[in-house]
């Protein structure tokens, strides 16, 4: 059976491709035996394709490359911003500690000591602390971003 160029070339990126039938495979295979015109035009898809892939790869980083950048000063950012929302909440409950505190009945102790219901001195303490804590690290940071 005699099979036109035209069949072929319908089949090549198929063929090319390797999802055709073993049947279309062979079909392909014999005819390409014997027909430089068809070879020409596989190998021609062979250098299309592993080309114009190379080239996407390499537009592709391009492409990437401010997003790359973006996505770094990103993180940076998002560090610091996690920093300074920190270091708003700790103050913020301080504040808030030291408000309650002072609003909430404590009294001393005939034996001297503080009563008081919730703690709030230790928490007020506590916060301050994880305040100046995000403080220092956001100065830190800044420093480390000031001389990279
Ligand atoms: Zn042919």
């Amino acid at each position: 059976m005699k099979i036109s160029c035209n069949v072929i070339k319908d089949l090549l990126p198929l063929y090319h491709d390797d999802i055709c039938s073993e049947d279309s495979r062979l079909l392909v295979d014999e005819h390409l035996k014997h027909c430089e015109v068809c070879k020409q035009e596989l190998k021609q898809y062979d250098t299309d394709f592993n080309g114009g892939l190379q080239m996407n790869t390499t537009a592709n980083i391009d492409e990437a490359r401010p997003l790359l950048a973006l996505s770094k000063a990103w993180k940076r950012d998002r560090k610091s911003a996690f920093l300074k929302g920190v270091s708003l909440i700790s103050i913020l409950g301080s504040t808030l500690c030291i408000i309650a505190y002072n609003a909430s009945g404590v009294y001393v102790a005939p034996d001297g000591t503080l009563v008081e219901a919730f703690g709030f001195i230790p928490l007020a303490f506590l916060f301050a602390f994880i305040f100046m804590i995000s403080v220092s690290s956001l100065g830190v940071l800044g420093l480390i971003r000031k001389f990279k």
